[in-house]
């Protein structure tokens, strides 16, 4: 059914449900209601309102297009005595002179956050701050023949997270997402994230770490261009630096496919910032580790490991390059900047680090100083663990993280770190799965 609205002509038997129908085919207009929910008038949303208001100059753009006085909620607050905020449609935010400023819509103020990759260990995290600040989380998890929730679980939020399978590779399975969630923030965690065997499948980590952020951009830019995004990007794109420290400003030089992939997300985010005056923020995140890091990355491995040695349940600890250094931090101190960077006025990139690196061999030797033993009994060489090409020393140079996001590197040192790490492990191998959070 095509239905022009300007000709249309709406009664008191036109029920909210009916209306909303023709809102959501009908591109950005919806139906203006009264607290009776009586309709009483049409409202444009986004592309046409804004468009009306400024080449028009329109002063009421509601009145002079559609020739209907709309009933305004004044100062945009929603008194809950008076309104069902799922029924208001269009609360239209007046300045002192009653003249309209701005509209909001009930999903303006419902705080919904999209978070992709919520089975992995940013994603866990980033969904319990998020619950935490209230909002609506909904995790985007990819339907596999053994898909595990064991990281929600150990936090403790799975029945707190609306799941919505999805995967980044298929546009319109986001753009659903969008439709029926409705968020204001998505947040994009999923992507093959294990530089090693980025090597071995070069064309699958091209699809999903890189050429994927593009469906993600499309389907907000389709769908709408008003909601915040957040790309995760990575220290890896610095590569074989020549700089002692990186900054937003250092050149990127790429090492491993995985590195190539992010360098493409991390462009297609700032270009569609530029091209498309979309919020998109790309936070540059240094290493950061956590009890949940999947136990192929290498700190988890030295912590579990040395956990299970000192538990007698394993003998030797097998490890690759000890020469790599790495500025790692505390997983939840990073999910933090992300938010942080999707509330700030204007979208940027940021470097999230601790500015401080240390070698794989002194991590080892901290782990193992920490529980009494002496890691040079144990550890084994592998050289099946190195990488083609690998990377000698990543460190961070956070300072505008630091100034602008007022973001603190300093809660979670490498030595507390460690004890949060071999701690859930200890516990985790004597059957307490439960993870608690450090602030
Ligand atoms: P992670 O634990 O490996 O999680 C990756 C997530 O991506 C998992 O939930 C995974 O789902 C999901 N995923 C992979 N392919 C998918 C697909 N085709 N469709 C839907 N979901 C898919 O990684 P993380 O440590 O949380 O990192 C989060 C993000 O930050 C990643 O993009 C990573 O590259 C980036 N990053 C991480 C670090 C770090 O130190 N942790 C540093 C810089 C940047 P499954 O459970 O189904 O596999």
């Amino acid at each position: 059914m095509k239905i022009d609205i300007r000709s249309l002509t709406v009664d008191e038997n036109v029920t909210f449900k009916d209306a909303f129908k023709i809102t959501s085919r009908t591109l950005r207009t919806a139906f203006v209601l009264d607290k009776n929910h009586r309709f009483c008038g049409i409202i444009t949303d986004g592309d046409i309102r804004r468009a009306l208001m400024t080449s028009a100059k329109m002063e009421d753009p509601i009145k002079n297009y559609y020739n209907r006085d709309p009933v305004f909620i004044k100062d945009g607050k929603l008194n809950k005595q008076d309104v069902n905020p799922e029924e208001v449609y269009i609360i239209p935010v007046l300045n002192t002179d009653d003249r309209v400023i701005d509209y909001k819509t009930p999903k303006d103020l419902r705080r919904v956050a999209f978070v992709s990759g919520i089975t992995g260990q940013d994603g866990a995290y980033l969904a319990y701050f998020l619950v935490k600040k209230g909002y609506t989380v909904v995790g985007g998890y990819r339907r596999t023949s053994n898909c595990s929730f064991e990281k929600l679980k150990r936090l403790n939020i799975l029945d707190k997270i609306r799941l919505e399978n999805f995967d980044i590779t298929d546009l319109s399975s986001i753009m659903r997402i969008i439709e029926k969630c409705e968020p204001r923030e998505i947040y994009n965690l999923a992507a093959q994230t294990f530089v090693q065997i980025s090597f071995d499948e070069p064309y699958s980590t091209s699809m999903y770490t890189g050429l994927s952020v593009i469906n993600f951009l499309e389907a907000i830019r389709l769908t709408d261009p008003s909601i915040k995004f957040y790309q995760a990007s990575s220290s890896e794109m610095f590569g074989n630096t020549d700089q002692p420290k990186q900054s937003e400003n250092t050149v990127f030089r790429p090492a491993s496919p995985y590195a190539v992939a992010k360098l493409f997300g991390h462009l297609s985010t700032k270009n569609y910032r530029n091209s498309y005056n979309m919020f998109c923020a790309s936070g540059i995140l240094f290493n950061h580790e956590s009890p949940l890091r999947g136990l192929e990355f290498v700190t988890r491995k030295i912590t579990y490991n040395a956990a299970q040695i000192k538990l007698g349940l394993s003998k030797e600890l097998r490890i690759g390059n000890l020469k790599a250094k790495r500025d790692w931090g505390y997983a939840y101190d990073y999910v933090k900047s992300m938010w942080l960077m999707l509330q700030q006025d204007e979208p940027d990139d940021y470097v999230i680090g601790t500015g401080r690196a240390y070698s794989v061999e002194q991590f080892i030797q901290k782990t193992f100083e920490y529980l009494n033993l002496d890691y040079k009994k144990y550890l084994t060489i592998d050289e099946t663990y190195f990488r083609p090409a690998d990377i000698e020393c990543l460190t961070s140079h956070p300072e505008k993280a630091i100034k602008k996001l007022g973001w603190n590197p300093d809660v979670t040192l490498l030595d507390k770190l460690i004890k949060i790490m071999v701690d859930a492990d200890l516990d985790y191998l004597q059957n307490k799965s439960e993870v608690k959070v450090e602030n």
